[in-house]
């Protein structure tokens, strides 16, 4: 069974994948994670975004970008290395909105979405999912909230992880990447016409989670009728 989910960022996407992925055991996959981990190899390597093509193609061509649970905890790996902290910091996060508008980087990256998800049970969040990467899937999702709430859920985050920011820093973040996700050319940030849209403003996460759950013990009723 493939769920995909999609919304901007702070949506809470990532929390409730992780519950569905340790709770019904589907493999977790975290596309945005992926996006950074290119933003970081491309950071790293001193390749920037108007870089020639065959630079970014190049630079793609080895790239491993693998997941892996320690301790109950989803660690993301590239190129044999943890980076599941670096991928965090804001320089990347500002950086990875502008890198996922590179054509070839999204058409490589979705040869690899689509390979995670054979033989298995998958939950894959990210902006795409619902409309590029699955758009048949069993279960598609489009999470959604305030900016106002979101920025507040990423400030918490951040300030738990000891990154130095301000509450309006991390509004200003977020509107531009909603800004820069919704209004690209490339795979931009919609609502698939079947998604079912949850708006989490107002909702806890176990109200989140048990409406989703929800959702796919009705998928599974149908199928079994
Ligand atoms: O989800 P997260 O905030 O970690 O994603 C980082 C960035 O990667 C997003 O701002 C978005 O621009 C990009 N992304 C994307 N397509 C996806 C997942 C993420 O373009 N499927």
């Amino acid at each position: 069974m493939i769920v995909a989910i999609d919304g901007p960022a702070g949506t809470g996407k990532g929390t409730i994948a992780s519950l569905i992925s340790k709770r019904l055991g589907f493999t977790y996959i975290d596309t945005g994670a992926m996006y950074r981990c290119v933003t970081l190899k491309m950071i790293r390597k001193g390749v920037k975004l108007d870089a020639h093509l065959s630079e970014i193609e190049n630079l793609l061509k080895k790239i491993k970008i693998e997941f892996m649970n320690i301790s109950e905890k989803q660690h993301i790996f590239l190129d044999d290395e943890d980076v599941t902290e670096e991928i965090r910091t804001p320089e990347v996060s500002a950086l990875a909105s502008p890198t996922s508008q590179i054509q070839v980087i999204r058409d490589k990256l979705l040869i690899m979405q689509r390979e995670y998800a054979k033989d298995t049970n998958v939950v894959m969040e990210g902006r795409d999912i619902t409309t590029v990467v699955f758009p048949n899937a069993d279960i598609k999702i489009y999470l959604t909230a305030t900016a106002g709430e979101r920025a507040q859920r990423r400030y918490k985050e951040l300030v738990a992880k000891g990154i130095q920011t301000t509450y309006e820093e991390t509004l200003q973040a977020i509107m531009t990447r909603d800004e820069n996700d919704m209004n690209r050319k490339v795979a931009p940030l919609m609502i698939a016409k079947d998604a079912i849209v949850i708006d989490t403003t107002y909702m806890s996460i176990e109200e989140v989670y048990d409406k989703v759950h929800e959702l796919i013990t009705d998928y599974e009723m149908s199928k079994d009728m």
